[in-house]
């Protein structure tokens, strides 16, 4: 524990100088940075091995059925662990730049159609960075990505946060054009959220907030859509 400590520490005290002398200059020191942090990684996940079972591993390398397919963004502030402590088996994850449908169709088609999620989750979330770029000027930026962010249809210059929530709601309905059938069937629900951890929304810093279920977006009808849904599955016996 105490050598695993040092070396982080030694790590910390060798690079952090340059790295904040230079800030932007993300070269500098990186690579020692990357070995300390992939030992940390390493050991992370020995102790994840220790806190479960053979019976936990077996039952993953079965397959999966995962209730839902959730498409987020990128961004490193952005985890499961905030709307799940136990993904695994469950969310079937789909991450690019502004949480588009678009730029990652295939994977989400790949959740809905083939492994059966009947929750499509999009989650946009407060202090986007491809939300701010694509609200902005980007077309100095590298080919690949200025194509990622030409999917994001929003208002130039408007507060992020509205371009936020109009990007998610831009994906339901999207989504809503793919499956309109599952939809109507009732095989599938399709939801936008927006993890706010900056408190934007003023409903509390690290909420999920839900701005849209099946395209509606009025939030009074929402608040009652999830209750209404769990009655019609019981009458269906699921
Ligand atoms: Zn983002």
């Amino acid at each position: 524990m105490f050598k695993k400590q040092l070396a982080i520490l030694l790590a910390t005290a060798a690079f952090a100088a340059p790295m904040f002398a230079q800030a932007g200059d993300h070269h500098a020191g990186d690579a020692a940075v990357a070995r300390a942090y992939i030992k940390e990684i390493q050991d992370a996940d020995a102790a994840y091995i220790a806190a479960h079972d053979s019976a936990f591993f077996k039952n993953l390398a079965k397959g999966q059925t995962p209730r839902a397919t959730v498409v987020t963004c990128s961004d490193s502030r952005v985890h499961t662990n905030a709307l799940d402590k136990t993904p695994e088996g469950d969310l079937f994850m789909v991450r690019n730049i502004g949480n588009q449908m678009a730029t990652a169709k295939g994977s989400v088609q790949y959740g809905v159609n083939h492994l059966g999620s009947s929750l499509l989750l999009f989650i946009g979330h407060s202090s986007c960075g491809a939300i701010k770029a694509a609200g902005g000027d980007y077309s100095t930026l590298e080919e690949p990505i200025k194509k990622e962010l030409d999917t994001i249809h929003i208002t130039k210059g408007s507060a992020n946060i509205d371009g936020v929530k109009t990007n998610v709601n831009n994906q339901v309905a999207d989504a809503l054009k793919e499956w309109a059938d599952k939809v109507k069937n009732g095989e599938l629900l399709i939801v936008g959220a927006v993890y706010d951890f900056a408190d934007d929304m003023k409903q509390g810093a690290g909420k999920l907030n839900v701005i849209n279920m099946n395209g509606e977006t009025d939030p009074a009808k929402i608040r009652n859509m999830p209750a209404q849904a769990a009655k019609a599955g019981h009458g269906h016996g699921h």
